[in-house]
């Protein structure tokens, strides 16, 4: 029996690593990188591994943990192999330095992971000079490639990533002039913006958006513009980074034809990370963009559970429930339930800042369960606990809605 697992990042290695210690067989790890380990290997800061490997980790540090790890686990690991297409259903093609190939599986796990929206999907207007970058870009120059930046930094967004986009500019020696986010105020943890940000002095211009990127061979500014009222402000800066925002590396899910959820643009797994296509299962950041590597990590583990199930068994249930959401919840995964299995962790986003309000999960006019939060802040993963095993009804969509309190 042979399982493919096409992304070597946290997810993919830790699905990878369990199939192996579950007795699943063959597994095989495509990856389109030169080494295995995912986003983590250029993220040079601390914040790596609590919830999956208990201890606190540096990004490079925990990747090579789980190479490592795969490796003693007898998981095969291709690197410099991208999966291309489809070449059957369970059959995958690939190009690498081999040559382009084709090959087949018993099952199959996506966990591409995702990716922050560059400039030109933000249809962001102005010239198109050198110096615009994602943080994921920037991190890539600054610590795999070991290039220069650029001196003076605009960090568009207020997330955590848009931090690590600070410390990162900071590591390259730019100095970050500011950060701009649409919200009314950040959207990470106090401590993190103070560490990053705040002890640099670098002001966190709110509800303000990039109307225009200026210059003509490199960035020579922006010009930011009040979500409220228009004003515009110009800043001279050599470098513009594009953080968040992220959308799921879909691109083989959706050449797979597989249902994909129109909110988070996610293929629609099930509770087991089932797909709408037998034997293909899909976990991690593709699943939900973006979050952390660990959550990522026991993803990836979860899903190996069911994969095992599937190859022992053959089984793959249908049809599930769907899940969706009332705005200001922007989405919510997994996207699909087998009212066969308990529920879940869910997880989900929202559309702006909400206080004190309950988030409600309701099957038709019966209310599953609530939570009250003080908080919801968007760009920021809410964790919902759901669990047990309600009597649910098949056909009937369980939406996740959020109710203020008097
Ligand atoms: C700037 C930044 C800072 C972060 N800081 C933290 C932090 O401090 N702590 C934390 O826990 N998390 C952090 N994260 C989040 C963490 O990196 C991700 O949660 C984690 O990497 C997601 O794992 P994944 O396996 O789902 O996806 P990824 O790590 O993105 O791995 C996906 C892999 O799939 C490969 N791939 C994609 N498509 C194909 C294809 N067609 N063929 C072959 N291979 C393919 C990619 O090359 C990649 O290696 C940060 C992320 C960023 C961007």
């Amino acid at each position: 029996m042979t399982t493919i697992v096409v992304g070597g990042g946290p997810a993919g290695l830790a699905a990878a690593i369990e199939l192996r210690r579950l007795g699943a067989g063959r597994v095989v790890v495509l990856e389109r990188e030169a080494e295995p380990g995912g986003v983590p290997r250029h993220c040079d800061h601390l914040g790596f591994g609590l919830l999956d490997l208990h201890r606190l980790l540096g990004g490079p540090r925990y990747a090579a943990r789980y190479a490592a790890l795969a490796e003693r686990a007898g998981v095969e690991i291709r690197s410099r192999t991208s999966v291309t297409d489809w070449a059957a259903p369970m059959e995958v093609g690939t190009t690498s330095p081999r040559g382009v190939e084709t090959i087949s599986a018993d099952a199959i796990v996506l966990a591409t992971g995702c990716r922050e929206r560059p400039r030109s999907a933000r249809l962001v207007p102005g010239t198109r000079p050198a110096g615009v970058f994602t943080t994921g870009a920037l991190q890539q120059i600054v610590h795999l490639q070991r290039e220069r930046v650029g001196r003076r930094a605009v960090v568009v967004g207020a997330e955590h990533v848009s931090f690590s986009a600070v410390l990162t500019l900071a590591q390259a020696g730019a100095e970050a002039v500011a950060m701009v986010t649409e919200y009314p105020a950040h959207q990470t943890y106090a401590p993190l913006a103070w560490f990053a940000a705040g002890r640099r002095g670098v002001p966190i211009l709110t509800g303000a958006r990039v109307a225009a990127i200026r210059g003509r061979d490199r960035v020579d500014g922006v010009d930011l513009a009040d979500v409220a009222t228009g004003a515009r402000l110009a800043i001279a800066c050599d470098t513009v980074v594009f953080t968040g925002d992220w959308i799921p590396d879909h691109e083989l899910a959706r050449r797979g034809a597989l249902a994909m959820d129109g909110a988070s643009r996610a293929p629609r797994v099930d509770q087991a990370g089932r797909t709408s296509a037998r034997g293909v299962f899909a976990c991690g950041n593709l699943v939900h963009a973006a979050e952390t590597a660990d959550v990522a990590a026991l993803g990836g583990r979860g899903v190996a559970r069911g994969v095992a199930t599937f190859l022992h068994t053959g089984s793959w249930p249908a049809p599930p429930v769907h899940v969706t959401c009332v705005p200001p919840v922007r989405w919510v995964a997994p996207g699909a339930i087998d009212p066969g299995e308990p529920l879940d962790v869910f997880r989900l986003r929202v559309d702006e800042p909400c206080a004190n309000v309950d988030l409600v999960v309701a099957q038709g006019t019966r209310e599953i369960w609530r939570r009250r939060y003080s908080a919801l802040v968007p760009n920021r993963s809410i964790r919902a606990e759901v669990g047990g095993s309600p009597a649910l009804r098949a056909e009937e969509a369980l939406i996740f809605r959020i109710e203020a309190r008097s």
